[in-house]
């Protein structure tokens, strides 16, 4: 009887639409924070860069890459963050839905999970949310500078920030810090180094840069203890994947060509 309510119930599932993201492209999942804005004013987040949030973001990012073999490289600044597969990737059967899925609510969890260790004395107010979308880029140029983009927007927000802010601190209404602070950069650049005495260049890179993960296979001796009468230990090799973080340019050739595995398969 089971099986035969089965049967005539597993119609259903033909409603679900394919959703295979096409071979041979780089996946792009982007994740980028719900009301941020928001929710970095509840969270009295630092201004313009709160180097906590920033070290949370990167923390969850790191643990959606030790999931995800087959993402290469992410990178991630404010609160967004964009996870590469490798072209050729067949995790989940390149199904769209699960990726991004998978991804987005692992790092939504991880960032709640890890919160504690990076605002020991502050309590999450909400549970925060992410949205995410898939993007898929043909060639490595479109990779490239989609990735230029996301590193461009970074600096682009982060200068405006900077100036904003530092602004305000200085006693302007918001209204006012952001008619001044809506010029072009070199304006921007001034009125740093003129009114704050701010070197936007020396500014820490993970403000104007954002993050780069990538990983690294090390081999790693390990001493295993065997248990019983022969109380030996036999050391053996593992390889294990590290995750380390860059906050450097990635808009110029020579971070690809010195990295060059990120673009073939
Ligand atoms: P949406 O839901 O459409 O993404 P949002 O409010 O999250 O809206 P974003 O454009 O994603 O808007 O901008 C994120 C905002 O979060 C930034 O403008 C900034 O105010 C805040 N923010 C994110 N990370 C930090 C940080 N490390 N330090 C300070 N503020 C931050
Ligand atoms: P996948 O990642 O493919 O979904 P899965 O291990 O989550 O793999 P499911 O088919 O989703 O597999 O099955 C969920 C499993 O979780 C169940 O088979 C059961 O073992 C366990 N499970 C879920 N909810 C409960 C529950 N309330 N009590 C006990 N076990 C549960
Ligand atoms: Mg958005
Ligand atoms: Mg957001
Ligand atoms: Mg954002
Ligand atoms: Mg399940």
């Amino acid at each position: 009887f089971a099986s035969m309510a089965k049967s005539n119930f597993a119609y259903v599932r033909q409603f679900e639409t394919e959703d295979r993201c096409l071979p041979n492209t780089w996946i792009v999942v982007r994740v980028d924070g719900k009301g941020f804005h928001k929710f970095s004013e509840k969270h009295n987040f630092t201004k313009p860069n709160d180097e906590r949030a920033l070290s949370l973001m990167n923390k969850s990012a790191e643990r959606v890459m030790n999931d995800f073999s087959d993402v290469i490289i992410a990178y991630g600044q404010s609160d967004e963050y964009s996870f590469v597969f490798r072209k050729n990737t067949s995790a989940y059967n390149r199904r769209a839905s699960k990726l991004m899925t998978n991804i987005c609510s692992l790092f939504a969890s991880s960032y709640v999970f890890h919160w504690t260790e990076f605002f020991p004395d502050l309590p999450l107010l909400y549970p925060p949310s992410f949205d995410a979308r898939v993007v898929l880029y043909p060639t490595e140029q479109n990779l490239r500078d989609y990735l230029s983009w996301r590193q461009a927007d970074c600096h682009i927000n982060n200068l405006y920030n900077t100036v904003f802010w530092a602004l305000v601190q200085g006693g302007l209404t918001p209204k006012d810090a952001h008619l001044r602070a809506k010029g072009d950069s070199s304006e921007k650049n001034e009125i740093l180094f003129t009114e704050f005495g701010i070197n936007y260049n020396n500014l820490p890179e993970i403000f104007r840069k954002g993050s780069v993960l990538l990983k690294q296979k090390v081999k790693e001796t390990c001493v295993k203890e065997l248990k019983g009468e022969t109380a030996e230990s036999s050391p053996y090799e593992r390889t294990v994947t590290q995750i380390h973080a860059l906050h450097r340019d990635i808009i110029k050739r020579a971070f690809w060509d010195e990295y060059p595995h990120l673009l073939s398969n």
